[in-house]
């Protein structure tokens, strides 16, 4: 049983190829945010949207962000599409994003067709290679899918829609924080709840709810003594050296099973309840997933949950690197004058940014007392971003569930993902709503990487779920 309109249903499949051919007009506009020579392809790909959106009777705005210097050059932004369609005060309203910007991509980074026209595999696997079919292009072209359906057959939408579409996504979503606090008093006032259809499930074959995602410390510890580099022949065993200094508090911080050592970090964590636990046993997961994505059997634990809990809800300590000290072939006998150690921490709940920046820097300047030496020493939070937790249970994550359940025949994974996507907080911190993050593409979609695809089945299912995930919020009570 669903609440959406079978009408609605059935023009989503009787269109797939107009559908399909629709998402190959998006993917051949190169809309590549990082690239200065791409940048009016991203300002087209805007245009291209905003007409698309406008011919369904979307009111659509397209807000300029200003400026941004790039490699040397002063470029405008893209512009942010704010839209909007129906205002009826007796319906809820949601608030839907995407960004319809992409990663780069050539055919010498190893791509089967060229990245910027949508291939269909020629298999008849029904993938459709192309940059940004899953990521992100496709998901925002669901939406459109729902919207036409409705305009189409004179269809009533079942909530009122706001819409925030962004081109500069895949380099950091520059000024759209500015935007959303702008905005929160006036465009986005009365949004009930957000969607936001930009990961992926965690495999191939499920479905998922993503209502978690884990936040970043990234730091940088500098150690440094002589003036230059120095010859080890010169004067080893005469004076302290910097990376001797730097590797032993490295060591120092994560232990080879993963546990953190920063002291009172853990105890922050909070504290894993049944019904929590329960979600990741009902993961559709096996520790072989992990060891195929990673290619070696080298996991912590021969045990699932554990496995699934380390990614999404316990944080983690890598050692990322060290610059400034000699890497590559050969025997170079230096002693380098200056090293930096890079790591960072991902955050979870309760482990705030600042709160985590203050534990590491009081550890690491206490252990760095503890050497002998007579280098000196600064350590320091370099950039950082919070995690991020939904209520699983509220209504906007049931709704998705409903209609995952009728689109899909299975209940839908509930994961977190142990990344962070920033405007997921943004939304969530400026608006104090809920939000969902219902993906459409599978875990093997590739996005920023090569060969790219999103599955039809995906495209068009995807679609039939956007638009019943909006009947079921709709048909909610609450
Ligand atoms: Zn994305």
């Amino acid at each position: 049983m669903t609440a959406a309109n079978p009408q609605f249903l059935k023009f989503i499949d009787d269109n797939q190829d107009a559908f399909i051919k629709r998402l190959g007009e998006a993917v051949a506009i190169p809309s590549v945010s990082g690239d200065p020579a791409h940048r009016p392809d991203v300002h087209r790909m805007a245009e291209w949207l905003s007409e698309k959106l406008q011919s369904l009777g979307v009111k659509v705005e397209s807000r300029p962000l200003g400026k941004q210097m790039l490699e040397g050059q002063e470029l405008d932004l893209p512009p942010a599409l704010l839209g909007e369609l129906g205002n009826d005060p007796n319906k809820k309203t949601v608030l839907i994003y995407g960004h319809f910007d992409v990663q780069p991509a050539s055919m010498s980074d190893g791509w089967l067709y060229p990245p910027f026209e949508l291939t269909v595999d020629p298999k008849g696997t029904g993938k459709l290679f192309g940059r940004g079919s899953s990521d992100d292009k496709g998901p925002i072209l669901g939406w459109v899918n729902v919207i036409e359906a409705h305009v189409k057959l004179g269809l009533e939408m079942p909530v009122n829609l706001k819409m925030c579409f962004e081109g500069m996504e895949e380099s950091g979503s520059e000024g759209l924080d500015e935007l959303i606090s702008e905005e929160k008093d006036k465009f986005f006032k009365g949004v009930d709840c957000v969607c936001i259809s930009d990961n992926y499930w965690l495999n191939t074959s499920t479905p998922c709810l993503t209502y978690g995602l884990r936040g970043i410390a990234y730091f940088k510890i500098s150690v440094s003594g002589p003036a230059r580099d120095l010859h080890s022949g010169v004067f080893g065993a005469t004076v302290h050296e910097p990376m001797t200094d730097l590797v032993l508090l490295m060591s120092k911080l994560v232990t080879p099973e993963g546990q953190i050592l920063v002291p009172g970090l853990m105890d922050l964590v909070e504290p894993l309840t049944e019904e929590e636990r329960a979600r990741y046993e009902a993961i559709n997961a096996t520790v072989k997933d992990f060891d195929d994505a990673v290619g070696a059997a080298i996991t912590f634990s021969d045990d699932k949950v554990q496995t699934l809990m380390g990614r999404m809800r316990y944080p983690s300590l890598s050692l990322h690197g060290i610059e400034g000290a000699f890497y590559g072939a050969g025997c170079k006998t230096v002693i380098p004058a200056a090293v930096h150690g890079k790591f960072s921490i991902r955050l979870v709940p309760n482990l705030t940014l600042a709160g985590v920046t203050k534990l590491v820097c009081d550890y690491v300047n206490a252990e760095f007392a503890k050497i002998k030496t007579k280098s000196k020493m600064t350590v320091e939070m370099v950039h950082g971003g919070e995690p991020w937790v939904a209520d699983p249970n509220h209504y906007n994550y049931r709704a998705a569930h409903k209609a995952t359940e009728y689109v899909y025949g299975k209940a839908p994974d509930y994961t977190r993902e142990g990344g962070s996507i920033p405007v997921t907080l943004s939304f969530a911190d400026a608006l104090g709503v809920n939000v969902l993050l219902l993906p459409m593409g599978r875990g093997d979609d590739g996005a920023h990487s090569t060969n790219e695809k999103l599955d039809t089945d995906n495209f068009i299912r995807g679609s039939k779920l956007l638009g019943t995930y909006l009947y079921e919020l709709a048909a909610s009570k609450e």
